[in-house]
């Protein structure tokens, strides 16, 4: 055997988890067993061991984020709380670039939330990696191309956020809509694929704890470089409308706002000249 590695071109001599083994809850701690088949891919050296701190950081970054079921909540306030405390809390400043506590209730019953913001660039790299690997193990293929991931559970700080984010999302529920969700513990982890599209892209969602939900697409290096108007006029800033079913979606709606040009060009006479 010389399967190569999920990530590289080097042989893969070792066995990598993708997601991480540290995000399902161990059978002590769930009381259930949340460890069936756990999905595992070649990988090098290098791709492996580089990735045990990666794992612990994602870990912390994902299952105490409110909303999550209760595996993930419980997940957090056991395993990941020990491992806190271990560390005098040097886990957190590691993940959160800036944070501050919230206490959510009263006096007597609260739940403490976090309040920050993630290290964005190290999140996008861990669930790319992910990408790669439940590609490799899904399609019994390594992934070549290039993919952009889109994290639906965050607030951040690129334009149109909102809007994008919901329309990614609706987007995505459409196609996904009869797709097989795939994973043996779906409370903990599981994932969707989408047929490519007309330029031969794909998109996964990873959906941890049913509530953390990460989109990506993937872009075979073979595959045409897709053009499409209305995301062109959206990276110009122009107000952009799009349909989706009965659903609208406005793009850039504040620079509108902001100019009144170009609020009236809208309501505008017919412009005969
Ligand atoms: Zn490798």
């Amino acid at each position: 055997m010389s399967e190569k590695c999920y990530m590289c071109d080097m042989p893969g001599i070792t066995v990598e988890h993708v997601p991480p083994k540290c995000l399902f809850p161990e059978l002590k701690d769930a009381g259930i067993n949340l460890r069936l088949n756990l999905i595992t891919v070649p990988s090098c050296e290098e791709h492996n061991c580089k990735k045990s701190d990666d794992d612990e950081f994602l870990m912390v970054s994902i299952a105490g984020i409110l909303g999550n079921n209760s595996i993930g909540y419980e997940h957090y306030n056991g395993k990941i709380q020990r491992a806190l405390k271990r560390t005098s809390y040097k886990l957190l400043e590691k993940v959160f670039l800036k944070k501050r506590v919230v206490r959510l209730g009263n006096e007597n019953k609260f739940i403490e939330v976090l309040w920050g913001t993630p290290d964005y660039k190290r999140l996008i790299d861990c669930f790319t990696h992910i990408a790669y690997g439940i590609h490799r193990h899904h399609f019994k293929a390594s992934f070549s191309g290039s993919t952009e991931a889109l994290l639906g559970f965050l607030h951040t700080n690129i334009p149109n956020p909102k809007v994008f984010k919901a329309f990614i999302r609706e987007k995505a529920g459409l196609e996904l809509a009869d797709k097989t969700k795939h994973g043996d513990n779906p409370a903990v982890f599981y994932y969707q694929y989408t047929d490519p599209d007309q330029f031969g892209i794909y998109l996964v969602k990873l959906c941890f704890y049913q509530n953390v939900d990460v989109y990506i697409s993937y872009m075979p290096s073979f595959s045409e470089k897709p053009f499409h108007i209305a995301f062109e006029l959206m990276g110009l800033g122009c107000k952009t409308i799009i349909t989706l079913g009965d659903k609208e979606f406005v793009f850039n709606s504040a620079v509108e706002l902001d100019d009144p040009t170009l609020q009236s060009g809208v309501d505008g006479e017919e412009d005969d000249r």
